[in-house]
């Protein structure tokens, strides 16, 4: 019998945890500072509704199975289509724009290796119900929003435009059928593979000719790929207005974010099938897998039963943020902040040190049982190796209300009236949570 988790998937342990709390904490501040409402669906739906337009490459990754009735279910593989879901049904009616966002866990039958998981963290911003530049715009800003949160070092964007090719293949006369696999293709870089379907679609060659000229089409020269394209698309009217939506997308985004390094790369396209318009990933420097990804969806909601309504979104990758940055060495560092050890001398101060420790819980101060009777040696060495800043020591001296407080920095201490801790400690003071007159109000106030 094996005790480890299943491969793929992982326990985080304190460090690990506060690690991603702190991604999941920039990620809120996003949210917050947008104007993103937080939603929460199941991580097991209908397997249809998961499979719907994931494309080839996700729907093959993942966990279906039965459930004791013989439902057909599955593991969420991405959070896009369960947002569509809650915006077709419960969220049908609600004003738009919808601004909803995310943390979840996700499942995929990937081969694990560096930054893939089978079981993995993802944010998400979707902003619903609007078709504008503008809209494309504040995702991709959230997007270098958060990364020059994380101070990341060698960011960049690669962006696109899916219209470009599903126009030119629709233009020919191929369907959804076709331009799904070419997409999936070139989402895997298999640009070969592609020029090979074609032809044995018995394309003409004009198009096979040129579909390899825009999958070549790449630079950090915007103006300069962007002209290049519009030479080689001129005449097909639909890749020309995704081209025209690109350079627009992209002209506001470097007025505000000038900063912001963006590939256009028009052989780029992501393996979802929902995706209608810009498409988008941010990649660090030195690394091949994209650490977030985005881009316009505008049929998907439809799909689910709920009115045409487009819809823009991105997802950053918390997992493989991290895993980016430990391997830079500038992941946060996320020692576990213990404060307070209040130990008694002796089995007979147990009770006594159990009050004072509730005593300063009731004022907000962070306060550790010992309850574990031993000597006080061995509980000053636990509280070093624990990294407990202070030690409060219940002692003789405690039936005349006086505590030994340890500075295990400094390592010296003093003796002082009990009624003095809180004081004593009071940066350590938990910010207020519940506040009985009105509760609830302060808690929203301070998420
Ligand atoms: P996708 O839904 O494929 O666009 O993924 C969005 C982001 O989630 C990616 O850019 C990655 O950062 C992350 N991601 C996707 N698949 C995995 C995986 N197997 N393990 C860890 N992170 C993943």
């Amino acid at each position: 019998m094996s005790f480890k988790p299943p491969r793929g998937m992982r326990d985080y342990l304190p460090e690990d945890l506060a690690k991603r709390r702190f991604i999941e904490s920039c990620i809120r501040r996003l949210f917050r500072l947008y104007g993103y409402e937080e939603v929460e669906t199941p991580a097991v739906e209908g397997y249809e509704l998961l499979a719907a337009k994931v494309g080839e490459e996700t729907r093959r990754s993942m966990y279906v199975f039965e459930d004791l009735k013989g439902r057909r279910l599955a593991l969420r593989p991405e959070g896009t289509a369960p947002v569509a879901r809650l915006v077709a049904t419960r969220l049908r009616t609600a004003p738009k724009p919808l601004r909803l966002g995310y943390i979840w866990d996700f499942y995929r039958y990937d081969e694990p290796q560096f930054g893939r998981y089978r079981r993995f963290y993802q944010g998400g911003f979707e902003l619903i119900g609007v078709d504008s530049v503008e809209a494309d715009v504040e995702v991709l800003c959230i997007a270098a929003d958060l990364f020059r949160m994380l101070r990341l070092p060698g960011v960049w964007f690669r962006v696109s435009h899916v219209g470009v090719l599903r126009s030119l293949l629709a233009f020919y006369g191929y369907g959804e059928d076709v331009q799904n696999r070419v997409l999936g293709l070139a989402d895997k870089k298999m640009y070969g593979e592609i020029f090979k379907l074609l032809d044995e679609l018995g394309s003409p060659g004009s198009l096979v000719d040129t579909v390899s000229r825009v999958v070549k089409l790449r630079g950090f020269d915007r103006r300069r790929v962007l002209g290049e394209a519009r030479k080689v698309l001129e005449g097909f009217t639909g890749a020309s207005e995704g081209l025209g939506r690109l350079s627009d997308v992209l002209d506001l985004l470097s007025e505000v974010h000038p900063d912001v390094r963006v590939m256009v790369d028009l052989g780029f396209a992501r393996g979802l099938e929902y995706y209608t318009g810009i498409v988008f990933e941010v990649f660090v420097e030195g690394f091949d897998i994209a650490l977030a990804g985005g881009g316009r969806y505008d049929r998907l909601i439809e799909v689910y039963g709920g009115e045409p309504t487009p819809a823009v979104g991105f997802s950053p990758g918390v997992d493989r943020i991290l895993a980016v940055m430990d391997r830079l060495g500038v992941s946060p560092t996320c020692k576990p902040g213990r404060i307070l050890l209040v130990t008694p001398v002796s089995e007979g101060k147990l009770r006594e040190a159990f009050k004072v420790a509730c005593r300063l819980r009731a004022e907000g101060i962070p306060a550790t049982l010992d309850v574990k009777g031993r000597r006080l040696r061995s509980t000053l060495s636990y509280a070093d190796r624990m990294g407990f800043r202070y030690v409060a020591i219940i002692g003789e001296e405690a039936s005349e209300g006086y505590v030994t407080l340890r500075d295990m920095d400094t390592r010296t201490q003093e003796k002082i009236p009990v009624e003095e801790l809180p004081s004593k400690l009071s940066k350590f003071k938990l910010p207020e949570t519940l506040n009985l007159e009105t509760p609830g109000k302060q808690f929203l106030e301070g998420l």
